[in-house]
């Protein structure tokens, strides 16, 4: 003889107990059932009969009692197994159908396969092929809500049939149908018995347990009658045989079937996560709001923050980043602005550390040309100038050692004053200007820097020879500032240190001068931007903190939303990991809409920031790391609610409201 598939011995149900009222509603059931079955269970409403069939179809476990499934102690399987028993070997049709509302007639179909792993297009085949013949080969696209009642149950038939169903286990299916289509389910019902599978009917219904070849009557949880006195003569088709050869442990061990898996899973989950997103777009954007401005303030602080670096090390670069001044300051309120003289000078010249030295006798000045007027800045400079400013002269040249010897009017210009003043000229070599009135002749044009720092611009300047600004403009022999370049970029402490201990000296302790460099002046303007960076740096976690707990709050309301549905793809063989992988998947696509949405505006406020003439330099990486703490956000507060779907129990789910 051979094992029944089914054996249930002794099998009984209590809800409640401890403070809730005990209710035994299965109180000692034995039954078998064999391949190629047909039964029907009847009783009336209340008897127990949907208690019986959650534990037939593994989604409950029994309170005590045996259950064999080919032989096999179902007590002793892990929830990963049961679900592999859901998926594998039975297909249920609920009376209110269970369909996923957003998804459409093909999808809900397609639903078992997916678990089971099977390769997308094949399973596209198959779920069209069952839904064209139960005859919705029109409506494979259509969502739930636009079936009629008969049809939704079919699809629900074509679900159960989609990974084989060999055993089907429907629960009233004709109890929410008209007469009509009540009747074509019936019949379908019947062919699928003839075909060989193993069909167990529920109902409260005696005309409809009538169609089934073996009617067991239930009542107040026990079996009151059963028209199988003994084993029937079971019709042994392919189908049924195919199930009853398949050793069940070692299928069960054999967990490679379900490789693969994880891709149409993951499809699958995308899809369905980006469905409830647009179906709540508005309610997910307020949300992710958080996540947008953090992942944008992270994006513009940095790229802000590279804007101001490369900008300052561009400024270096210009003028060279070993140059210090030396000038003259007043030691207390009350005394003179100390003078740095040109026997200063030649002392600090004299320091190993001090490359090039160069007083500089300037102010600003009104010049002329013509009848138009400019006020620039005028600096009586060394012939070392384009060196030490790393500067060099584009148009006529510079002036010699001969010009500074005696005094010679002349004049190279910037590029600005030529602009303002001699734009006319192609060539303006030649052309006399007057500053302060003195006529002075253009000898050169200096190269535009392009540089500025705070109000001066560095291209609105005149340079003229030391001698000619000390004798013809100026009065002073005395330099009013001193540029120094330092031997080594790298030393330029420590050179401002020996200048600077050198000059207490030659001023007799007096501290009326002081020593800067370029480099710390510039420094002390970029710890300005830092601690901009550092705000937006806080707003940026606190908004991805405030955006995960959004991301949190969507997930948990999801998951409430949607128990129903964690439920239905529980009894198409989902498993725990299944669900926590989904609902994560979905979590991570949040962060990811947010992320893209953050970094979207992070470019936009950029663009404004370019076009207010900050300094703004994106990076790939800024972005990449932006958008990598979304994702790290939407896992983190995803997981929480995810594990709590993954964790909920079958049955609860499917009955919850
Ligand atoms: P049937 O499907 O035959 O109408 P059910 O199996 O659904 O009956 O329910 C049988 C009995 O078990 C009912 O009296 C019902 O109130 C009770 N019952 C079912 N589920 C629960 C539960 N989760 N907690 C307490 N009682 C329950
Ligand atoms: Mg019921």
């Amino acid at each position: 003889m051979q094992t029944p598939l089914i054996t249930l011995s002794g099998i009984r149900k209590s809800y409640g107990g401890g403070d809730a009222p005990l209710v035994e509603v299965l109180r000692g059931i034995d039954m078998s059932i064999h391949a190629g079955e047909f039964v029907a269970i009847v009783g009336a409403s209340g008897s127990g009969k949907s208690t019986l069939m959650n534990i037939l179809g593994c989604l409950d476990r029994p309170t005590s009692g045996e259950y064999l499934f080919a032989g096999e102690n179902v007590a002793q399987l892990d929830s990963d197994e049961l679900a592999w028993l859901r998926r594998e070997a039975f297909g249920f049709v609920f009376q209110g159908y269970h369909l996923i509302p957003a998804a459409s007639a093909r999808e809900n179909v397609e639903m078992p396969a997916i678990y089971a792993g099977i390769p997308a297009a094949e399973r596209h085949a198959r779920a069209t092929a069952l839904l064209e013949r139960l005859g919705l080969g029109e409506r494979t696209a259509n969502r739930p809500h636009q079936l009629s009642g008969g049809q939704q149950q079919r699809v629900s038939i074509a679900r159960a049939l989609m990974n084989g169903g060999h055993i089907i286990l429907a629960d009233e299916p004709t109890g929410a149908l008209d007469s009509h289509s009540g009747a074509e389910v019936m019949t379908l019902l019947d062919e699928l018995a003839a075909l060989g599978h193993v069909v167990i009917l529920i109902t409260h219904d005696r005309e409809v347990a009538a169609r089934a070849k073996r009617v067991i009557e239930i009542r107040d949880g026990l079996i009151t009658s059963d028209t199988a006195t003994e084993h029937p003569e079971v019709q042994h088709s392919a189908n049924a045989d195919a199930l009853q050869a398949v050793d069940l442990r070692q299928r069960l061990e054999d967990g490679s079937e379900h490789n693969g898996a994880w891709k149409g899973e993951l499809v699958d989950a995308v899809h369905a996560a980006w469905r409830v997103m647009w179906i709540n777009r508005f309610r997910t954007a307020l949300t992710l709001l958080g996540i947008v401005i953090g992942v944008a303030s992270v994006v513009v602080m940095l790229a802000v923050g590279e804007g101001s670096k490369r900008q300052v090390m561009a400024q270096m670069g210009a003028f060279g980043s070993n140059i210090l001044y030396l000038s003259g300051l007043s030691s207390s309120p009350r005394a003179p602005r100390g003078i740095v003289s040109l026997t200063d000078v030649a002392a600090v010249a004299m320091l190993p550390q001090v490359k090039m030295i160069m007083p500089v006798n300037g102010s600003q000045a009104t010049v002329r040309f013509g009848n138009a007027d400019h006020a620039s800045y005028v600096g009586g400079n060394g012939i070392n100038f384009p060196e030490i400013f790393n500067w060099p002269v584009v148009e006529g040249s510079y002036f010699t050692q001969a010009d500074e010897d005696s005094a010679t009017a002349v004049a190279v210009i910037g590029k600005k004053v030529r602009d303002k003043l001699l734009k006319d000229f192609s060539d303006p070599i030649g052309q006399y200007i007057l500053i302060e009135n003195v006529p002075f002749q253009v000898i050169g044009v200096l190269q535009e820097k392009g540089a500025s720092s705070g109000d001066q611009d560095s291209d609105d300047r005149i340079a003229v020879p030391y001698s000619a600004a000390s004798i013809r403009l100026f009065g002073s022999q005395n330099p009013q500032y001193v540029a120094i370049a330092a031997a080594d970029a790298s030393q330029v402490k420590q050179t401002e240190q020996a200048i600077d201990e050198l000059m207490l000296g030659l001023h007799n302790g007096r501290r009326d001068f002081v020593v800067t460099n370029y480099a710390a002046m510039i420094q002390a303007e970029a710890r300005t931007q830092n601690t901009l960076s550092l705000m937006l740096g806080s707003i940026a976690a606190i908004s991805l903190l405030v955006g995960g707990i959004g991301v949190m709050n969507i997930m948990l309301m999801t998951v409430r939303e949607r128990t129903r549905e964690i439920g239905i793809r529980m009894a198409t063989g989902a498993r725990q990991r299944d669900i926590l992988r989904q609902f994560l998947t979905e979590a991570v696509m949040l962060s990811v809409v947010g992320g893209l949405c953050g970094v979207a505006l992070a470019l936009i406020v950029g663009g404004v920031l370019i076009l207010a003439e900050v300094a703004v330099q994106f990076s790939l990486l800024a972005v990449l790391g932006a958008f990598g703490c979304a994702l790290v956000t939407g896992v983190v507060f995803g997981f929480m609610p995810a594990r709590k779907a993954a964790r909920l129990d079958p049955v609860k789910a499917l009955t919850s409201e």
